[in-house]
């Protein structure tokens, strides 16, 4: 029986990992893939007092801290259900049952994909998805936003003020972003919006994104945008597919949490992407994690499993 059972290999699993382990008692991390979205990051150059270094870089830092400790890794495993209880227990997808008196939930999630010709071809070399983090990467350039909802219309205005221009491209006939950020947006002289507009291709000379063509819904002629960068902005899906029904999803699908990472079952705690907790970035992940895995500690000690 584990003390604390992590699920999930990424930044928020491994800092839930390390905070564990160095309190002496039984840890395990569960994970699919170790390292999670950083594994699929070129630069990352937002990590305090890192200045600069690469996502698999990264990753395999992540797994080398979390191996200085004695953590049970069981990564490529799956975890398939939640079961609650004083003793809780995740079924993992190849069929084993493993047991914990606390889990940290930290299983992030993924970017939702135009799925277009191009996009995976130049995913990195143009095709971004984050403009917190590679936004910089685009000053003075012209760069596209696909998605007209919250995201897309912030991801936007956020990039107005460092690119020399956004073409704002949604699929429905109207933004379905906030009233007060359309207005910001519209009064912004660097973006011009187009809607009923369906991306069909991302374009690029073999090396790196140099347009993209949209189809006009009303026209049906397909038109060509020319740039450097496609932001795609239409959804973070947390994977938490596999807790339906078990704990408390907000309407999005993410884990709710309160301000300690306590989930809606005793005992289970959640940390990064996957959760309510705004800002998807690394370091906010890393500290997420760390909070959960504190929080589970302090669960153990307030408890006996006899
Ligand atoms: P994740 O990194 O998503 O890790 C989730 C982990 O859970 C993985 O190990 C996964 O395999 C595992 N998992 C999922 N489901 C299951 C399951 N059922 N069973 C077992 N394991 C499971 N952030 C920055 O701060 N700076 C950047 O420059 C930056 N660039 C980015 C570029 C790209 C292309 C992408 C995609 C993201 C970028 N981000 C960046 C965001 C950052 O990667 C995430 O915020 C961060 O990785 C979240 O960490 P996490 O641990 O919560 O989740």
């Amino acid at each position: 029986v584990f003390d604390v059972l992590i699920v999930g290999g990424g930044p928020a699993g491994a800092a839930a990992a390390i905070y564990a382990a160095r309190k002496g008692i039984a840890t395990g991390v569960l994970a699919e893939r170790f390292g999670g979205q950083v594994l699929d990051t070129m630069a990352i150059e937002n990590f305090v007092s890192v200045q600069e270094t690469e996502g698999p870089k990264f990753a395999t830092a992540l797994e080398q801290h979390v191996k200085s400790y004695e953590v049970d890794i069981m990564n490529v495993q799956r975890a398939d259900t939640l079961i609650p209880g004083k003793i809780l227990q995740v079924k993992t997808a190849s069929g084993a049952t493993l047991k914990a008196k606390s889990i940290v939930l930290a299983t992030g999630a993924r970017w939702r994909e135009i799925n277009v010709p191009g996009e995976k071809e130049y995913r990195n070399q143009g095709v971004a998805y984050c403009p917190h983090c590679d936004g910089p990467l685009f000053k003075g350039k012209r760069v596209a936003v696909i998605g007209g909802g919250n995201s897309g219309v912030e991801a936007a205005i956020d990039l107005a003020g460092l690119v020399s221009h956004v073409t704002l491209i949604e699929f429905a006939a109207e933004l379905r972003a906030d009233a007060v950020l359309q207005r910001k947006l519209n009064s912004l002289r660097n973006v011009t919006i187009i809607t009923s507009a369906q991306t069909t291709e991302v374009l690029g000379d073999g090396k790196k994104v140099n347009g993209l063509n949209y189809k006009d819904l009303k026209s049906g002629t397909i038109n060509k945008v020319e740039l450097e960068g496609v932001f795609v902005q239409i959804g973070l899906v947390p994977n938490t597919e596999w807790l339906k029904g078990t704990l408390a999803l907000s309407r999005h699908g993410e884990i709710e949490v309160d301000a300690k990472g306590q989930t809606s079952i005793p005992g289970v705690f959640a940390a990064g992407d996957v959760t309510t907790t705004p800002f998807k970035q690394i370091v906010i992940a890393v500290g997420e994690g760390a909070k959960a895995s504190l929080s589970a500690f302090d669960y153990l000690i307030r408890n006996t499993f006899d």
